[in-house]
């Protein structure tokens, strides 16, 4: 293999997704695993339109060292304008998953001759262990998501919170953690049925998501309860986040089937991390003291956690 690693080596993948809806969704591409990161020997519009590239559009080897030329996408940079390449397909489930990309001087035509039947071989072999990661970091996506809202999970929270506390650690920042709960979300079902439920519930995620910034998280913790983590935020702007999800959520008319619309309300806790404790899971729960103290003083309103609402001998 010495002879291909004086070569350079690209592996563009498209995900099965990204393949199939190359007409229709135009998913990103991902250019060595990396999502967003800049092709460096193509035209960018491979990354947003699969079909741009010839390997991924015909499913077969494209030979710029035989065919210079032959791919309009191939675009190297202007101080190494004498590259050529080979792009190999990887075909996964019937269609390109992958694509190798080969980059070699100009002449090097031992590589073609040579070493391409035993890069083949390998792809090949290599083929089915590739979709099958790739569909186990679909699986392992869909776990930590909620089909209904769309929204993260519990599960997610759980295996993000380390990289979640590092980042927040290292900037000495806080997180403001906010605990929301439908008021008298039950009567909804009771009175207009399950699915009048289901509704308010995903419409009041897509309130909550456009509330919020990006990089804030929104988690559906329960069935009708909503976890949001404020990055860089104390619990003074926190809770003005707060007042503001409140007040969208009890503007929020939901259309039901019957022509009628519906409109609710939502308690919120909040707490900050670490000021309120030290410990993260513990300042989540200190934000569920606050909603609980919420609801008990009227509903439809927001509570800051104060240490006297939390007796030292409870577990959290
Ligand atoms: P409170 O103001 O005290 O929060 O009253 P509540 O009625 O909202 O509280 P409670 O916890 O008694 O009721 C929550 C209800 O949420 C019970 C359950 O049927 C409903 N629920 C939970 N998940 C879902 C869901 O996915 N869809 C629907 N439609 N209802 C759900
Ligand atoms: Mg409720
Ligand atoms: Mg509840």
């Amino acid at each position: 293999m010495a002879y291909v690693l004086e070569n350079e080596f690209y592996v563009t993948e498209f995900s099965l997704y990204e393949v199939v809806s190359a007409r229709s969704q135009m998913q990103p591409a991902l250019v060595d695993g990396v999502s967003g990161a800049d092709c460096r020997w193509c035209s960018p519009e491979i990354l947003i339109r699969n079909g741009a590239c010839r390997a991924v559009r015909t499913g077969h080897l494209v030979d710029g060292v035989t065919t210079p030329g032959i791919c309009y996408s191939f675009q190297p940079p202007p101080d190494a304008s004498d590259r050529q390449h080979i792009c190999i397909p990887i075909m996964q489930s019937g269609s390109v998953g992958n694509v190798l990309q080969i980059i070699t001087a100009e002449g090097s035509s031992a590589l073609h001759s040579q070493m391409l039947p035993f890069i083949n071989v390998y792809l090949r072999e290599a083929a089915p262990v590739l979709e099958t990661k790739r569909l186990m970091e679909t699986l392992r996506e869909a776990n930590l998501r909620d089909p209904m809202t769309g929204l993260s999970n519990r599960r997610f929270l759980e295996e993000y919170v380390d990289t979640l506390l590092a980042s927040i650690q290292r900037h000495k920042a806080h997180l403001a953690i906010l605990m929301l709960d439908l008021d008298y979300f039950k009567m909804v079902n009771d009175n207009y049925g399950h699915d009048a439920g289901d509704s308010v519930l995903k419409a009041l995620a897509k309130t909550l998501r456009q509330t919020v910034r990006g990089s804030d998280l929104v988690i559906r913790y329960g069935g009708e309860e909503f976890l949001i983590i404020l990055q860089e935020t104390d619990a003074e702007q926190g809770t003005l986040v707060a007042e503001k999800i409140r007040a969208e959520v009890e503007k929020l008319k939901v259309p039901l089937a019957n022509g009628t619309a519906l409109q609710k309300t939502i308690s919120i806790g909040v707490a900050d991390f670490p000021e309120d404790s030290p410990t993260f899971w513990q300042a989540v729960k200190f934000a569920d003291v606050a909603l609980y103290r919420a609801k008990d003083d009227g509903r439809n309103r927001v509570v800051r956690f104060a240490p006297e609402m939390w007796d030292d001998k409870q577990a959290y």
